[in-house]
């Protein structure tokens, strides 16, 4: 996978988001694949220390297990979003069970939700960012923001190291950048070392870490 996304594929898909407007300093992180214990409130303390929002984007069956710390993500002001309730990889499932595992991940996040009143055009990143043309139309359909990416810091990828990681992020981001982290444990030891630095790095600079 490419850690920056080249320009003509976000032409090809304009409806998605991959990034944000520069006009500011501002980063967007992003979370995804939580959540989970240990690593996702190690993220929150790490985010808390330099006053930054993110956006988590959670998989249902995590919100299920772990309601206490997908409660913790919003109390502390961050933004949630859609990630399917099984993690599904869209070029590998019809439309239908797509749509429908989606929406199971909707349900859960909005019963687990202090905000009782139904939850309006809900983020969705697809998993692996794959998702055919017509699984999105049905998801914007409904009200759904399909959510890409412009960086992907690859923190997932056991066999690169915390230093490529890091330059993965450093070397392409700039004001409106939206990029993906995981709260998982496959990330962990990744994650461990470069959010620390991207935090203080960034922030050193004048940016400001916000939620989508
Ligand atoms: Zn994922």
């Amino acid at each position: 996978m490419k850690e920056r996304i080249p320009g003509f594929v976000k032409w090809i898909y304009p409806k998605r988001i991959w990034e944000a407007p520069a006009e500011d300093k501002s980063i967007y992180l992003t979370f995804d694949d939580g959540p989970v214990p240990q690593v996702t409130p190690w993220v929150l303390e790490q985010l808390k220390a330099f006053d930054a929002k993110a956006t988590f984007f959670c998989i249902g069956e995590n919100v299920q297990k772990h309601p206490d710390i997908f409660g913790k993500i919003i109390h502390e002001g961050h933004t949630i979003g859609n990630h399917t309730y099984n993690h599904l990889n869209g070029w590998k499932t019809g439309t239908d069970e797509y749509l429908l595992n989606t929406l199971k991940c909707q349900q859960v996040i909005q019963k687990n939700h202090p905000s009782k009143k139904p939850l309006k055009n809900p983020l969705f990143r697809p998993p692996y960012g794959k998702i055919k043309n017509r699984q999105a139309g049905e998801l914007q359909k409904r009200g759904f923001k399909v959510v890409m990416w412009s960086i992907v810091s690859l923190d997932y990828d056991t066999r690169i190291s915390p230093e490529r990681c890091y330059h993965n992020v450093v070397r392409n981001a700039r004001p409106g950048s939206v990029i993906v982290f995981h709260d998982s444990f496959k990330a962990e030891p990744n994650l461990l070392e470069v959010l620390p630095r991207i935090l203080e790095v960034y922030s050193r600079e004048g940016f400001i870490f916000k939620a989508l």
